[in-house]
């Protein structure tokens, strides 16, 4: 049976493994207390590549936390590619 690793983003340390591929699951962690989301080491760890160093294809710095996981996890699990996103500027402020 596959299984699909979970990280914390809470304490970003306690894994968990599950048979099902979901982007993430909400928990309590039993390392750091927190209700928190559990999310696809896969596309966290993507997420975390982004951040170090962003894609030229997209305009990462402007997305938010959720948008980005969003993409990182479409990239992840979907099997999009960056030429997939249409980067939608929201300028609502
Ligand atoms: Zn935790």
């Amino acid at each position: 049976m596959p299984s699909t690793t979970y990280r914390c983003s809470s304490c970003l340390d306690h894994t968990l493994t599950r048979e099902y591929n979901v982007s993430h699951f909400s928990i309590r962690c039993p390392n750091c207390g927190e209700f928190a989301r559990f999310v696809h080491a896969g596309v966290l760890e993507q997420y975390e590549e982004f951040e170090a160093s962003p894609p030229e294809e997209l305009d990462w710095e402007r997305l938010d936390r959720m948008e980005k996981f969003v993409v990182a996890e479409k990239l992840v699990r979907q099997g999009n590619t960056l030429e997939d996103f249409e980067v939608e500027v929201h300028d609502e402020e």
